[in-house]
């Protein structure tokens, strides 16, 4: 099947729009992860991928069923999770 000039257009056009969003889109994610609080202690462990996280970290808004609460890091690595690659929640609270 060979496209006509005007299909061509209106493919790249779509794609054009499709970057653009993209790009916005994966700005405003690398902003939700550069903007994660470090001030609670609390963490919540997310049961499907075995991970925990801070509290605010984007990735706990995903979670099924809100996940499980800890009162701490320590607690949570004691049941077995994982900590988040992302919200760094071993790291140091401010
Ligand atoms: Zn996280």
């Amino acid at each position: 099947m060979r496209f006509k000039p005007y299909q061509l257009a209106i493919i790249a056009v779509i794609v054009a729009v499709l970057a653009v969003f993209w790009n916005l889109y994966s700005k405003s994610v690398e902003d939700d992860f550069a903007n994660i609080s470090r001030t609670e202690v609390t963490r919540i462990g997310d049961h499907y991928t075995g991970t925990y996280h801070r509290p605010s970290c984007p990735n706990v808004k995903q979670i099924y069923k809100g996940g499980k609460e800890f009162t701490n890091q320590g607690e949570a690595k004691a049941a077995g999770y994982n900590p988040c690659k992302r919200c760094d929640p071993d790291g140091p609270n401010e």
